[in-house]
């Protein structure tokens, strides 16, 4: 609330300006992402709010959107009602999840024939708060292959941040366990594949449902027990494997480790194994006391980037989002003789940009509840002159 005051105007009018809105807060799809791993640390977001106006006409600016991201394929539920708000798919897709309070207006807008000077002005609308899920159709980026002991659960479950929850796994015989590795801003999803070879390519064990899902990962992690009495032929063994298993698989790229290199026997034999081999690169590690495990971690994230995207699309279901809009209905609840507890979002809305030290801004509310016909239905439901109402957090006698 601002007038206008200069030197030789004796009676400036009105003149103070808007309050800027609140920032909305939005999920944005950040293809770089491959989970939601990150939300395990940070659940709730608040976008800024509006500058507040000032005199001179003077508005205040609005605060920017607040973006959170998201990886594609996620989708978006409110918690309270299970409705879907969104399905998330493609890069830079955005969706706002609540809305920010729209900035109140000075009292230069309450100007009128009747009112030149009107000393209240309407306070900002709270900012939208809500709920939400987020769901994602997990695609193990990365598969975890090895002999039986060559130390894959140990791996998985040392560079797991989170164990995420499988919601309708297609097969329920053989859960395939998987870990979300969270590397500063990086993150994949890395499937152990147990008991991929033994009597697998024969049909035995695991189901073809799983088969597609492993199918689906970009790398593979060759883990090799440095202990075992042969490695390599370990290695050529599971190669043959796998070939018969799947030709798919056999022709991802691997990554090569040799693991449990905290035992003496095995580091002393790191090099003459990488010349065995004839590779390129070949990591040396150990999942039990976590050594290389980090450069390891690193090397993984370089070849993912490198490598194309699953070629098929995510089976999303299709879904029509929800168009969030505000509830303008109202209901009274009777509270006990004489008291009465008036709800509804758009009333209470109203009712917290209301200026409660003005009579002006009061009487502003009243006659929006009479243009409402929430007068009325006050009326009707028992409410009379005195009797107390309570709207959102404030308390009004009415009149
Ligand atoms: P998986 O069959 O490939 O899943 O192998 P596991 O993770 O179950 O490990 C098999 C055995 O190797 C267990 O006794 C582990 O404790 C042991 N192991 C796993 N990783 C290491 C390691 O880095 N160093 C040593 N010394 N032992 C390990
Ligand atoms: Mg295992």
């Amino acid at each position: 609330m601002s007038f206008r005051r200069e030197k030789y105007i004796p009676f400036g009018g009105p003149d103070g300006g808007h309050g800027g809105h609140g920032g909305d807060v939005c999920l944005r799809v950040n293809s770089q992402l491959n989970t939601l791993v990150a939300f395990s640390r940070r659940r709730h977001f608040i976008a800024e709010n509006g500058v507040h106006g000032g005199g001179s006409r003077r508005h205040g600016a609005s605060a920017p959107a607040l973006f959170i991201d998201v990886p594609a394929g996620t989708l978006v539920r409110e918690r309270a009602t299970g409705l879907v708000l969104g399905d998330l798919t493609s890069d830079g897709q955005t969706l706002v999840v609540a809305r920010g309070g729209r900035g109140g207006r000075g009292n230069e807008a309450f100007k009128s024939s009747t009112r030149q000077t009107p000393r209240f002005a309407e306070k900002g609308a709270p900012g939208e708060e809500r709920d939400i899920e987020l769901e994602l159709k997990l695609i193990a980026d990365v598969g975890l292959l090895g002999k039986p002991n060559a130390g894959k659960s140990t791996l998985l479950a040392s560079v797991s941040a989170a164990r995420p929850k499988i919601a309708d796994y297609p097969f329920t015989t053989l859960e395939p366990n998987l870990g979300v590795v969270w590397i500063e801003n990086r993150d994949f999803v890395m499937a152990d594949i147990p008991g991929l070879i033994e009597g697998a390519a024969d049909g035995v064990g695991l189901g073809i449902q799983f088969l597609r899902h492993v199918e689906r990962t970009r790398l593979l992690v060759h883990l090799l027990d440095g202990s075992s009495p042969d490695p390599v032929a370990d290695y050529n063994a599971i190669n043959i494997e796998l070939a018969r298993y799947s030709e798919r698989l056999a022709a991802k790229p691997q990554v090569v480790v040799v693991n449990k290199i905290d035992l003496p026997e095995a580091r002393a034999r790191v090099d003459e194994i990488r010349a065995a081999l004839g590779l390129e690169e070949v990591h040396a590690i150990s999942g039990a006391t976590q050594e290389n495990i980090t450069p390891l971690m690193w090397a993984i994230v370089h070849r993912l980037d490198e490598l194309p995207r699953s070629e098929e699309p995510l089976e999303m279901p299709v879904l029509h989002p929800l168009e969030l809009r505000e509830d303008t209905s109202y209901h009274v609840e009777k509270l006990e003789e004489g008291i009465y507890r008036l709800t509804g979002q758009e009333i209470e809305r109203l009712a917290a940009m209301t200026d409660w030290f003005s009579d002006e801004s009061i009487e502003r509310l009243w006659r929006i509840m009479v243009a409402r016909g929430i007068a009325t239905y006050m009326a009707n439901a028992g409410v009379s002159l005195g009797d107390t109402v309570f709207v959102g957090d404030h308390e009004l006698e009415w009149q």
